[in-house]
């Protein structure tokens, strides 16, 4: 994707082709555009002078046409029981995101922004209460992983899209990471190996089955039906339940892609038996997996649960014959549910 960084094109952002058109356009040869894909995608280089195998006469070229969009981090928070790492990075603009980088017993996967901030407004979610700013580029979200796996030097395996922002409000930039993730050439993650999560914006999921990406889609669904749904996630007063429910058994139809849905377990909210009955009757027959999340305490909200209640739901569900596990909780003592180290940033100014 072409996207301007002033005068200058944000070289990370486009496609392989995309690159090779720029570098013929400026007189070069198109097994450039191979040698520089490799460096960015790759060998993650932070500037044009690291690319040792190009004259010094193009980097300096590369440098007057291309910016390079990195990332800096400005806090890294780690785990001393399960090397869970939460990184703030500051973009070139002065704005904030975060990744959360995490260990599984089939290796690393990282969380990752698509915007700065969001305005879905979920009651719960802290990334609404700092307000939207500004989507991503598809070279701000590559970044975050880029970045991480340098500073950790662990190989990242697995990325999810449940980091600050509604992924499918970018679509244009997240589709586009997607593939420049994919591409064999450059960092070549599968993406069987990439989860998308979304609260919901049905057109999207519709357009999204088309492209058969392989992706695992996971939807944010947090609550049984339209009334209890509402009232947390302003989305439903748009697409319903019965309107999402619709668009997923058209995205299985379609990729034959197992989808995954979220159940944020709020006390006296969406947990009751009766709750989980409801849950049960509208997944019935559906190939799917529940995912329950003892909602994360935020400072400016009173909702809580904890493991026993999400314990105690996935117990009911098992009863009705639905298939769910409670998430794992990684990084508890660098606890800060999704959003808040990039509000406490702004709150002391370091955004612009
Ligand atoms: N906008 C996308 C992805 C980002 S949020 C989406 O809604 O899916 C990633 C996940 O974290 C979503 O399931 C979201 O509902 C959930 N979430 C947000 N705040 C939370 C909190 N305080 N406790 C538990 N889960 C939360």
């Amino acid at each position: 994707m072409i996207i301007k960084c002033g005068e200058m094109t944000d070289i990370l952002s486009l496609s392989r082709e995309e690159l090779a058109e720029q570098l013929v356009g400026m007189g070069e040869k198109k097994f450039r555009a191979a040698q520089v894909f490799k460096w960015l995608h790759r060998r993650n280089a932070a500037s044009f002078d690291e690319m040792t195998d190009l004259s010094a006469q193009l980097r300096n070229r590369l440098k007057e046409k291309f910016c390079l969009n990195n990332l800096f981090i400005e806090k890294r928070l780690e785990s001393d029981i399960d090397n869970t790492v939460k990184y703030l990075y500051r973009l070139p603009d002065g704005n904030h995101v975060e990744s959360v980088l995490m260990e599984y017993s089939y290796g690393n996967t990282i969380c990752v922004s698509t915007q700065v901030g969001c305005k879905m407004g979920c009651r719960f979610c802290a990334s609404t209460i700092a307000g939207y700013k500004r989507d991503l580029a598809p070279s701000e979200i590559l970044r975050q992983i880029y970045t991480a796996q340098a500073d950790s030097g662990r190989k990242i395996a697995g990325v999810v899209l449940m980091g600050i922002g509604e992924p499918l409000d970018n679509y244009d930039n997240v589709v586009s990471f997607l593939r420049l993730l994919s591409d064999p050439e450059g960092f070549g993650m599968s993406l069987r190996h990439v989860s998308v999560s979304t609260c919901g914006i049905v057109p999207r999921i519709y357009e999204l089955a088309e492209l058969g990406l392989g992706i695992t889609l996971s939807i944010s669904l947090h609550a049984p039906d339209d009334e209890s749904r509402s009232a947390i996630m302003p989305v439903n007063d748009r697409w319903g339940v019965d309107e999402l429910m619709t668009a997923c058994r058209h995205y299985f139809a379609k990729t034959g892609r197992r989808i995954s849905f979220e159940y944020a377990l709020i006390n006296g909210h969406n947990d009751s038996r009766a709750d989980a009955a409801k849950l049960a009757a509208l997944l019935k027959d559906f190939v799917c997996h529940v995912n329950i999340i003892p909602v994360n305490k935020i400072k400016e909200r009173d909702f809580r649960s904890d493991r026993a209640s999400a314990q105690r739901f996935r117990k009911y569900l098992e009863e009705l014959g639905i298939n769910a596990t409670v998430r794992r909780t990684l990084g508890a003592d660098i606890e800060a549910a999704c959003g808040q180290l990039r509000r406490e940033a702004e709150k002391s100014g370091k955004t612009d």
